[in-house]
């Protein structure tokens, strides 16, 4: 079990008391009937808690309500084991019930309250940490003095990187809902500011204060509001380091300003270069098989009649394209799929023909690749359709130059489409902003010079696809070295 540094319990104000360790909180509510619990941290904790009841002369009997900010482990996992020595009704928020890996005996939602004794306590549900994060507010008479006590239940931000919500499914809403429950929290007058982890409170100081006999520093009707505004702007830091850090440059049509695009030839250079990821586009040919083409007519490309499903695949192979005197043949879905689906790269699919939405997701799920690959496309009924019968695939919206508007964000929330791509013109670095705190990642497209690239880098988005991924690559990390400079 891990070594925890035990913060030794005391009383913080009124009948308001502090249990655990500077890693992990716990605090009691002494309500003259009974105990209230807000969290007990994780297994490893459980002992620093059980020496707080000691240390203060309470009994572990005498717990009538725990209530839980959110399920995450170094909140709640103590639970099952502390059942062992209490009967008090372990209580979450309702959407957080169902990631516990133990029951609660009832849930709370947003407005909730909990009386015992002398204490009320008031649950509001303030998502984003976790979908099920509750804030939670009661009084507190300290001498002549009732004193509102606040707790922030989701005050972590980390757990909002990209990589978290990747690795663990959630929602890149739940950033929204993190900015909103920010909002929703600086309207509560609150004067004392109650950690849901020692740091937020800086408990440990504050102990040593009042040992000390001073002013009880826990009482300080700014430090609500301080808290709230670090952590939003925590939040917006970490959503630019992001996107500087994690520009996802993807291969569009593979690198396709040297070689003819969307072939194997353009999608190995594209790797070759650098490139994190690859774009392409899907169609079907006359005979039912999913390829690799943008055009929607071939005279272009392969100087033929017609479109993709006019021609069986055997005909299209007969068709070579040809660029800077480079020649290759059009690739299906399966064959590029083969050959770059183990590789370390994400994947931009854009779906250019109507009902294909089946066999795509059948073809991503067959190489593993639901975490790697973005399905995009111009028409919001096939990633509709898309999300109906593959919710766990990410989906990206391209939309027209100027047609982002507050009501297509809804759509696109409304139907999980969390990946907004909109053209470079509107890559406005107020806009990038907007859209990040709406909670979508923004992938830019229709990058034509060298221009376009910088303005969509330098503006704040997440990634781009681009044809030439070597000149983007290069300027993003000339970027970098100036900035390592400074
Ligand atoms: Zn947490």
């Amino acid at each position: 079990m891990k070594e925890f540094d035990a913060i030794p319990a005391f009383r913080m104000l009124g009948n308001l008391y502090f249990v655990g360790s500077y890693q992990q909180s716990s605090h009691i509510i002494d309500t003259g009937d009974g105990l209230i619990m807000i969290d007990v941290g994780g297994e490893e904790n459980l002992p620093y808690v059980l020496a707080g009841f000691e240390r203060l002369g309470f009994s572990l009997a005498d717990v009538k309500y725990l209530l839980l900010s959110h399920w995450h482990w170094d909140h709640a996992d103590g639970v099952p084991a502390l059942r062992k020595l209490t009967d008090a009704k372990v209580l979450i928020g309702e959407p957080d019930a169902a990631w516990l890996k133990f029951p609660v005996d009832g849930v709370l939602r947003d407005g909730d309250k909990i009386t015992l004794g002398n204490t009320t306590v008031t649950c509001l549900l303030t998502p984003g940490h976790t979908e099920g994060s509750l804030s939670f507010f009661f009084d507190v008479k300290d001498g002549e003095q009732t004193l509102r006590c606040g707790m922030f239940g989701g005050a972590g931000h980390r757990q909002l990187s990209k990589a978290f919500l990747d690795k663990y499914g959630i929602p890149y809403f739940m950033r929204e809902e993190f900015f909103a429950s920010i909002e929703r929290l600086e309207k509560e007058h609150v004067d004392v500011l109650v950690g849901n982890h020692s740091w937020h409170n800086r408990t440990r100081e504050g102990r040593e204060i009042l040992l000390q006999g001073g002013p009880n520093p826990f009482i300080d009707p700014a430090a609500w509001g301080i808290f709230l505004a670090a952590l939003r702007k925590k939040m917006w830091k970490l959503i630019a380091d992001e996107s500087r850090e994690q520009f996802l440059v993807l291969a569009h049509r593979g690198a396709s300003e040297y070689c003819p695009g969307n072939t194997m030839l353009a999608f190995y250079a594209g790797v070759y270069m650098g490139a994190p990821g690859i774009e392409t586009d899907v169609r079907r040919t006359k005979d039912g098989v999913l390829v690799l083409f943008h055009d929607a007519t071939l005279e272009k490309a392969m100087g033929q009649p017609g479109s993709i499903s006019d021609y069986t695949l055997e005909e299209l192979k007969g068709f070579p394209m040809e660029k800077n005197g480079l020649r290759d043949r059009i690739p299906t879905l399966d064959e590029f799929l083969a050959a770059f689906g183990d590789m370390d790269l994400s994947f931009a699919i854009e779906l250019k023909d109507a009902d294909i939405e089946t066999d795509v997701a059948e073809a991503i799920r067959r190489y593993g690749l639901e975490k790697k690959a973005v399905v995009t496309s111009f028409h919001l009924e096939y990633l509709q359709k898309m999300h109906t019968l593959a919710p766990e695939l990410k989906l990206g919206y391209l939309a027209r130059a100027g047609k982002i508007t507050e009501e297509v964000l809804a759509q696109l929330k409304a139907s999980g489409i969390d990946t907004l791509c909109p053209r470079v013109p509107d890559i406005l670095p107020e806009n990038t902003k907007d859209w990040h705190g709406h909670g979508f990642r923004v992938r830019a497209w229709g990058v034509t010079n060298e221009e376009d690239m910088r303005q969509v880098y330098d503006n704040g988005a997440d990634g781009t696809t681009v044809n030439f991924p070597d000149k983007l690559l290069a300027y993003i990390q000339e970027q970098n070295a100036k900035n390592e400079e400074k």
